[in-house]
């Protein structure tokens, strides 16, 4: 294998290297954006049955007999 030839090989395998990497990189990109979406979706949904402003479903408490969100402290109020 002369100079050259081995210099094209080089060439050809970092060039796919950097390809596959490029794939990668925005298909996790991609799915990144995803989850945001369904994330913000699903927060733009739930409002609070008291103060009717978005809630985080991490924190925030889920009402099965009126199939509500109450904020943590808004559902405190009404209990007192
Ligand atoms: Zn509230």
């Amino acid at each position: 294998m002369n100079p050259a030839e081995l210099l094209l090989l080089g060439l050809a395998a970092v060039g796919s290297v950097w390809a596959l990497a490029g794939y990668l990189r925005a298909s996790r990109a991609r799915r990144r954006a995803r989850r945001r979406e369904q994330q913000g979706a699903e927060t733009a949904r739930e409002t609070c049955a008291v103060c009717h402003l978005p809630v985080d479903p991490r924190v925030d408490l889920f009402d099965e007999n009126s199939r509500g969100w109450w904020h943590r402290d808004c559902w405190r109020e009404a209990m007192l």
